[in-house]
């Protein structure tokens, strides 16, 4: 082999991988995009000027734009050379970047550009021809997807016009490479990069590259993607659907931190339906289940999306408030929960029959903590049973 081929090929060989034990090094998703685009753009990489990557969504029917990487106009361009070529920014350097890159205005510029993009998966490609003046950037990757194999031209011009309300500017595309991200025999993406900037043409070389690149992206997508979903799973009760009391658990730490940072006050309200027993008794344990469901979704429906509602156990639900609510607040607020509940059909039975007794307690940030919380929120509900069920109780500090 040629001393020039062979030289060349070792060093495609060193930075795929680079690239691989940097993506594989992390379970982040938005890292694993990160690292996949930053070795398309980086030149000791496939050197583009610019790397989009449009995601399948999880239910696999549409395409949208998920990140980019590259400069979002000529100006940025040089100024982005300049700086790469005074810094010395090496790839292992800039893959190791993440979280600088990702508080870096000018990578977060381009991919803001192509927000609203979303295809479906399956768009039939429309015919276009090496002479066709611009075709839409959805032909583009509807011909990739469809197709399942890589395309590229030096001729065909792309733009993406932004939906009008979305006040972005047209996206030009010019020497462009498009690749399928394949999982078997299933597309779960495209990447699709360009040299908008200095028009060097696209040569079966790169698009090789970017082949090769694309087959251990989409594993490492698809791992990054397995790892958030486990991690969600574990993290919810699989009755409800609501949060289970791991990550209450968590979650309360994390609260508990923030409250003494920011110097607020924070809520958690502990409920336990009222007879539940003779609820199973009489109309089955069926029927228990979808009122515990039900009232898991109204509790989740009637505070807000920063509040936590979890399963503590068996028929206890405990809901933090986390927006610094007075003590004399997050009363009101377990009462009004308490009253709706006792308005409402639950598990198909009769409206007032499924009734909730409430606890609640409220620490400032010099006292909060944990345990204290819960003991205190606890006993106010066993003073709420004692007085006769179907009331809330607010506790009184120690
Ligand atoms: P109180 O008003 O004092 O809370 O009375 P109670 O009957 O609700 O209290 P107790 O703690 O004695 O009973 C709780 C019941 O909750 C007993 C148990 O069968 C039921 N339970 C716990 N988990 C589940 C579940 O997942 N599904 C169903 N259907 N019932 C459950
Ligand atoms: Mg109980
Ligand atoms: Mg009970």
């Amino acid at each position: 082999m040629p001393e020039e081929a062979n030289s060349r090929l070792l060093k495609e060989l060193k930075f795929q991988l680079a690239v691989t034990r940097a993506m594989l090094g992390t379970l982040d998703l938005d890292q694993v995009l990160y690292i996949i685009l930053s070795g398309i753009t980086h030149g000791e990489g496939l050197g583009f000027n610019r790397a989009f990557l449009f995601l399948s969504d999880e239910g696999r029917r549409e395409l949208k734009a998920s990140t980019a990487v590259g400069p979002a106009s000529d100006e940025e361009a040089h100024r982005i050379w300049e700086d790469m070529e005074s810094q010395r920014l090496d790839l292992p350097t800039l893959l190791d970047a993440y979280e600088t890159s990702r508080r870096d205005t000018r990578t977060r510029n381009l991919a803001q550009r192509l927000a609203g993009f979303s295809m479906p998966l399956s768009a039939s490609a429309p015919p276009m021809t090496e002479k066709s003046e611009e075709v839409p950037v959805q032909a583009i990757v509807a011909r990739c997807a469809g197709d399942k194999k890589a395309f590229h031209s030096n001729t065909i011009k792309a733009a993406y016009h932004p939906p009008p309300a979305a006040g972005e500017t047209v996206v030009h595309f010019a020497r462009l490479a498009a690749v399928p991200l394949m999982l078997g025999e299933e597309v779960i993406g495209v990447i699709l990069a360009d040299n908008l900037y200095d028009r060097k043409n696209v040569d079966e070389d790169k698009v090789r590259g970017l082949t090769t690149l694309a087959n251990l992206a989409a594993i490492a997508i698809e791992r990054a993607r397995l790892h958030r979903r486990i991690q969600e799973m574990a993290s919810l009760d699989g009755l409800t659907g609501v949060a289970n009391r791991r990550h209450y658990e968590k979650r309360l730490e994390q609260e508990i931190a923030r409250a003494r940072r920011t110097g607020r006050a924070l809520s958690l309200m502990v409920f336990d339906i009222d007879n539940f027993k003779n609820c199973n008794d009489s109309h089955g344990h069926e029927c228990g289940d979808l009122v515990l469901k039900d009232l898991a979704s109204f509790l989740r429906a009637r505070v807000r999306a920063e509040d936590l509602v979890a399963r503590y156990g068996g028929e206890e639900f405990v809901v933090l408030l986390t927006g610094g609510a007075s003590g004399n607040e997050a009363y009101q607020v377990a009462d009004k929960l308490r009253q709706y509940i006792a308005s409402q059909s639950l598990g198909g039975r009769p409206a007032g029959e499924i009734t909730v007794s409430v606890g609640a307690a409220t620490l400032g940030p010099e006292d909060v903590e944990g345990g204290l919380l819960f003991r205190l929120a606890d006993q106010a509900l066993y003073q709420a049973k004692q007085q006769g069920r179907n009331r809330a109780v607010m506790a009184q500090p120690e």
